[in-house]
Order: structure tokens, then C-alpha cells, then sequence
């Protein structure tokens, strides 16, 4: 079975940094346009802060998540601080101790944090946030597992389902957090949430695919 190294895991987080510091303008300029337009520049600290803490040290992917996930939880304010913070840290606890990472136990950890986020914000399906994007991406990996996909496939399967829930979120209206006191003139933009937890999971995505062997 396709697996990669807990061990070379470190790459993922380092590519997540990247992926979010890169993208802080756009991030913001979608919170903008129905929120407080801090959501990237917030992100962006908050993986900033996360590589300082880990630049010099050794990591693998189960460490680098806890120690983002504890960065975002404590230090990183708005609504999305608790929510990824405990995303994060959730989704390393399945892989602590674990050599390498395989379909079914990657399929665990998102389960975990998905569950997670859902419990602590207490949105649905359809509320406009970022379980539009994380809850059909982690169905659409656990669809294709369930349907003998590889790895590979699987993880294709979960970025390209995540980008669909992102682009879903232009037609919903908001029903938590600031956006929802817009109503209906909430209705038309991405949400920002959704929008960084596609770019989390599209980036997650590609840089495990690359470490498969
Ligand atoms: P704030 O609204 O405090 O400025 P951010 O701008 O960082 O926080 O994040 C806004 C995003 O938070 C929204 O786009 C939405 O996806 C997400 N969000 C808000 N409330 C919830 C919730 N209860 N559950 C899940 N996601 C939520
Ligand atoms: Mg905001």
C-alpha cells in the first residue's frame, strides 16, 4: 500500500507556510468583501509564527501539525485561530508514533479534525464556512478509498472535491460568524474560510502525492 514517512512529513507543513503566506493578500481581499478582510493576513501570521518555532528543529509531520495547530489555537485571533488551531493539533494525534502515513490512517486523521471543528463551531453543511470545502473533501477521499483508488487517487479525489465546495460557497448565504449578519447580501462571494481550507487541502494534497512511494 502507497504510504510516505511520518519523518519526511515536514515537507507538508513547510509547503503549507509557503502556501499561506503566498496567498494572505488574496485571503484577506475575499474576507473583505462580506467579513473584516483579516482572515489571510491573520493565517499568514499564524504559519509565520509556526515556521520560526520550527525553523533549526527536526520535525515530522505529526509534530509540525501539533505545533501549528497550538500556534493558531493561542496566538492567532478571529474566528479561525480556535477553530484551525484545533483542526491542526486533532489531526496530528492519530499519526504521533506512527513510521509512515497510509490512506487509512491519513483518512483518520481528517475524520478527527473534521469532527473537531465541527463540534467546537457548531456549523453545518451549508452555513457558508469552511466545512463547505472540508467536509465534501474528506467524503470524496473516503469514497475513493472505499472504492479501491490509490493514495494517489484518493488525495486527487479529496483537492478537487475541496475546490468544489469552495467555489459551492458563492451561492450559499452565511449563517455563523460576521458574515451572517449580511443575510442574503452575503449570497454571490466565497467565503473566506472555505477559501484558505481549500488552499490548506489542495496543498496538503500535492506535497503528500509528491512524497508518496
Ligand atoms: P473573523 O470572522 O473573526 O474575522 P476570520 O476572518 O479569520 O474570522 O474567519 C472567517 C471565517 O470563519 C468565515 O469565512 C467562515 O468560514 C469561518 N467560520 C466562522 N464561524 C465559523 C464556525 N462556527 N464554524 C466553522 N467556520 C466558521
Ligand atoms: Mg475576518
Amino acid at each position: 500500500m502507497e504510504s510516505f514517512a511520518n519523518a519526511s512529513g515536514g515537507a507538508v507543513i513547510d509547503a503549507l507556510v509557503r502556501a499561506l503566506r503566498e496567498n494572505a493578500v488574496v485571503l484577506s481581499e475575499i474576507d473583505g468583501a462580506i467579513g473584516d478582510g483579516d482572515h489571510g493576513i491573520n493565517m499568514s501570521k499564524g504559519f509565520s509564527l509556526c515556521a520560526e518555532r520550527l525553523a533549526g528543529t527536526e520535525y515530522d509531520l505529526a509534530a509540525g501539525l501539533t505545533t501549528l495547530g497550538n500556534v493558531l489555537l493561542t496566538e492567532i485571533g478571529g474566528a479561525m485561530g480556535p477553530l484551525y488551531g484545533t483542526f491542526f493539533r486533532e489531526m496530528a494525534k492519530p499519526a504521533k508514533g506512527s513510521e509512515r502515513i497510509d490512506a487509512p490512517l491519513f483518512q483518520t486523521m481528517l475524520e478527527r479534525a473534521s469532527q473537531a471543528v465541527v463540534a467546537l463551531g457548531g456549523a453545518k453543511l451549508g452555513d457558508k464556512t469552511l466545512l463547505d470545502a472540508l467536509l465534501p473533501a474528506l467524503e470524496a477521499f473516503k469514497t475513493a478509498c472505499a472504492a479501491g483508488s490509490s493514495f494517489a487517487e484518493a488525495l486527487a479525489a479529496l483537492g478537487e472535491a475541496a475546490e468544489r465546495g469552495k467555489e459551492a460557497t458563492r451561492g450559499m448565504v452565511a449563517k455563523m460568524g460576521r458574515a451572517s449578519r449580511l443575510g442574503e447580501r452575503s449570497r454571490g462571494v466565497l467565503d473566506a474560510g472555505a477559501a484558505s481550507c481549500a488552499l490548506i487541502l489542495t496543498t496538503m494534497t500535492a506535497s503528500m502525492t509528491r512524497l508518496l512511494a
